[in-house]
């Protein structure tokens, strides 16, 4: 199939134990000539409105889709906004750009609702490298531990979690949880989670699970792109290795590294995380300049170019037809939904009270097993 790649990604072999290096595949469409983009665009608009529909697109999809869903009433965030947004909206479909697990959370979130996605095999390496059957084998190994999920996981996994994080919500809901006495079980990345770890102090069992973009950032290459910028902060994202966080003038999700980037009085940045981020930097703070952060380079497979393969899938055209045709609905299991939906909306209820200044401690009741 022409713009097909290969991906290798890592699945542990054992909980928390070596990896094994497997194989995925990635689509990603061409980039349409101006005219054809420009009439996808006027399609996109007219089918959202007929179809009462509205878009939800995450930070690393091509901008062409960023500024659609902006334009049209949608959204563009992280999955913690996404979810929140998509489940708040009143449109009767929301077509979620972005990875299979969004759509997924959404499904999770509004069952009455359509959920459409440009491309379903847009996949996610902490997804893939954490299967529910591997995954329910560790939990039920550690029964005395609550059980913290990453977004970036399947229905079925977040069905065995107590709770469920974004990386804008996990310092503190994990600092909460620890502070209320509980061990922590922890997946699907281990890079965040080591960072959760040490800045929270919480007892905490790791999967070993990686994002394939931002284990690829590359310390000493970054602290040679420093010396060439000495004026650069450095912006860095959690699912980064440790090295290269060490490096950070601030660490956050791609929400909190937009409010660094606004906030700082810098006027140069490099940034570690998918390139994608850089539409979102540019278009809020014109005049300031962005550097993306040192991979080990481009490669035969796709695993170290700083831009998620599988985000690079959603496209234009694949946009305009599943409104069109209605394809590509997102399905979940209903025997899951009820059980996946309790760790999301433990995590949507704690950032609401945060957001609303409750106290933190008092929202985290005792969980046992899942
Ligand atoms: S950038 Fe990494 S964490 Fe995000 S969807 Fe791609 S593989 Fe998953």
């Amino acid at each position: 199939m022409p713009g097909r790649i290969a991906v290798e990604y890592e699945q542990p072999l054992a909980a928390g134990g070596a990896c094994s290096t497997r194989q995925a595949w990635a689509h990603v469409p061409p980039e349409p000539a101006p005219a054809e983009r420009a009439a996808l665009r006027q399609q996109i608009r007219r089918l959202l409105r007929q179809n009462d529909a509205v878009m939800v697109a995450h930070y690393y999809v091509h901008p062409d889709l960023q500024d659609l869903a902006e334009e049209t009433g949608g959204l563009v965030g992280d999955s913690l906004e996404m979810a929140r947004f998509g489940r708040d909206h009143a449109a009767r479909t929301l077509v979620v750009s972005g990875v299979r697990f969004m759509g997924e959370t959404a499904k999770i979130l509004s069952p009455g609702k359509t959920i459409l996605m440009p491309d379903l095999d847009a996949h996610c390496s902490l997804d893939l490298g954490c299967p529910p059957a591997a995954f329910s084998a560790f939990c039920d190994a550690h029964p005395e531990r609550t059980v913290v999920v990453y977004a970036n996981t399947s229905a079925a996994v977040k069905a065995r979690a107590d709770w469920l994080v974004t990386s804008s919500c996990a310092l503190e809901i994990v600092a909460a949880l620890a502070a209320a006495g509980q061990k922590i079980l922890w997946a699907p990345d281990r890079h965040l989670g080591a960072y959760i770890q040490r800045e929270t102090g919480a007892d905490m069992l790791l999967w070993n699970g990686a994002c394939i973009v931002h284990d690829e950032f590359k310390a000493f290459e970054l602290q040679a792109l420093k010396q060439q910028h000495p004026q650069a902060k450095v912006l860095v994202h959690p699912e980064s290795p440790a090295d290269v966080q060490a490096l950070a003038d601030a660490i956050g999700s791609t929400s909190a590294i937009l409010k660094a980037a606004r906030q700082m009085a810098a006027k140069e940045f490099i940034v570690a995380t998918d390139s994608g981020m850089l539409h979102q930097l540019r278009a809020q703070n014109p005049g300031k300049i962005f550097h993306e952060a040192p991979t080990a380079g481009d490669s035969a497979t796709c695993k170290s170019c700083a831009h998620c393969p599988w985000m690079a899938m959603n496209g234009l055209a694949d946009l305009a037809r599943v409104l069109a045709t209605g394809a590509n609905a997102i399905s979940v299991d209903p025997a899951l939904l009820p059980r996946a939906r309790q760790p999301i909306d433990r995590m949507l209820a704690f950032t609401a009270a945060l957001r609303n200044g409750q106290a933190a401690a008092g929202l985290v009741p005792h969980l046992g097993a899942a």
